[in-house]
């Protein structure tokens, strides 16, 4: 198997020998390099999504009442939270004890 590769540019229809960029117009041809680069702008736009998601969080309602200036109103937001986490931490928990008997 040979590695020459005859690769028709996308954008111009110029075609290329082995060349991870169009010689007439610049472009990426290299279809090992184009998937590299979609993979990088997906794992981009993820870490995007997670940090507004993040941010979203810190704006939730939870927090404005663990923030609030009326302490009353802050134990309630902060036992809330302490519920809301218990639950996560005891939820968690079931599932790895039913994974772990299940197996
Ligand atoms: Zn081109």
């Amino acid at each position: 198997m040979t590695n020459l590769s005859i690769i028709k540019c996308k954008a111009c229809g110029s075609f290329n020998r082995n060349l991870d960029y169009c010689s007439n117009c610049g472009e990426l041809i290299n279809p090992a390099l184009i998937r590299e680069e979609n993979i990088d702008k997906r794992k981009k736009k993820h870490l995007e999504q997670l940090k507004k998601e993040q941010v979203e969080a810190e704006n939730s309602f939870l927090n404005k009442l663990r923030n609030h200036r009326f302490w009353l109103v802050r134990a309630f937001g902060n036992i809330v939270h302490s519920v809301w986490v218990i639950l996560l931490a005891v939820g968690s928990f079931l599932a790895w004890l039913a994974a772990t008997i299940s197996a």
